[in-house]
């Protein structure tokens, strides 16, 4: 969800800022409702008008932005803007479209941790509806959040190794594909405190690009070596977190591979 928001800091009360720090200030401020999904994009801007200084940033709920969503780390930095600007920033919806509904996590069964180096910052969706949850929604600490971005950033920067860099493209590749490697451990960790905090079932996205010539629809869970094809979604019609593979007892999920012409590299992540 987007809704345009008009977040108002007021007119400078501290004399002494410079420009740059106010600067600092806002970026600290908007990057942490950012990484806990209370906003989106990863960018952040802001503009002087009648003397206020003003941001445009796009809310994922109408109460996105209240107290009781902030971390404690931008609790903190309300103080310092508030010192700064003499009041607490003031926000203001100035979006036409509001939709009138949004989806409770109460009606979810499924969650799929999932993320590409294409993907914003949010990675966590119902496996279902194929709608994304913002990250404060689900009952986590501010640290597990963090955790959460922290390893949103590994698994890009893994993401973008493999697509972009010749020498070390299969050592990422190792990572993202192989169940026990150090990144996939970290989500899957990541995945078992999300389940505990929300009481759904959260699933890890297993990355397979390159997959055997014969038989890869027999292929077993890398995770228990059971049976893992999921028949209720076909191989030529796979779409948007509709996995063909998924393991409920491993709580884990795989696409088609979208290559057969490597047989040594299909053994990976086997
Ligand atoms: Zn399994």
């Amino acid at each position: 969800m987007c809704i345009s928001t008009e977040i108002n800091f007021g007119k400078l009360k501290d004399k002494s800022l410079s420009t740059d720090d106010i600067d600092n200030l806002i970026c600290e401020f908007i990057s942490q409702l950012q990484r806990r999904g209370q906003v989106g994009g990863t960018e952040y801007n802001w503009s002087k008008i009648k003397g206020e200084i003003r941001s445009f940033v796009q809310m994922s709920h109408p109460k996105a932005l209240s107290e009781q969503h902030h971390s404690k780390w931008n609790k903190e930095t309300i103080k310092k803007l508030e010192n700064a600007f003499g009041a607490k920033p003031q926000w203001n919806i100035v979006d036409d479209d509001i939709p009138s509904k949004f989806q409770r996590l109460t009606s979810v069964k499924r969650l799929v941790l999932f993320t590409t180096m294409f993907e914003y910052i949010n990675c966590i969706y119902d496996m279902d509806s194929k709608k994304m949850f913002p990250l404060y929604q689900l009952s986590l600490t501010d640290e597990q959040i963090e955790d959460i971005n922290r390893w949103i950033s590994a698994y890009k920067l893994h993401d973008q190794m493999w697509l972009l860099s010749g020498k070390l493209e299969i050592l990422a590749y190792k990572q993202l594909v192989e169940v026990h490697s150090e990144l996939n451990k970290d989500g899957r960790e990541l995945c078992a405190l999300t389940e505990e905090a929300t009481g759904i079932p959260t699933y890890y996205h297993l990355m397979r690009y390159w997959g055997r010539k014969e038989d890869e629809d027999k292929r077993k869970c890398p995770g228990c070596h059971k049976k893992w094809r999921n028949k209720s979604v076909d191989i030529d019609e796979e779409s948007f977190l509709e996995f063909p593979y998924i393991c409920d007892k491993c709580r884990l999920v795989s696409y088609y591979p979208s290559s057969f012409d490597n047989q040594r590299y299909a053994k990976i992540g086997e």
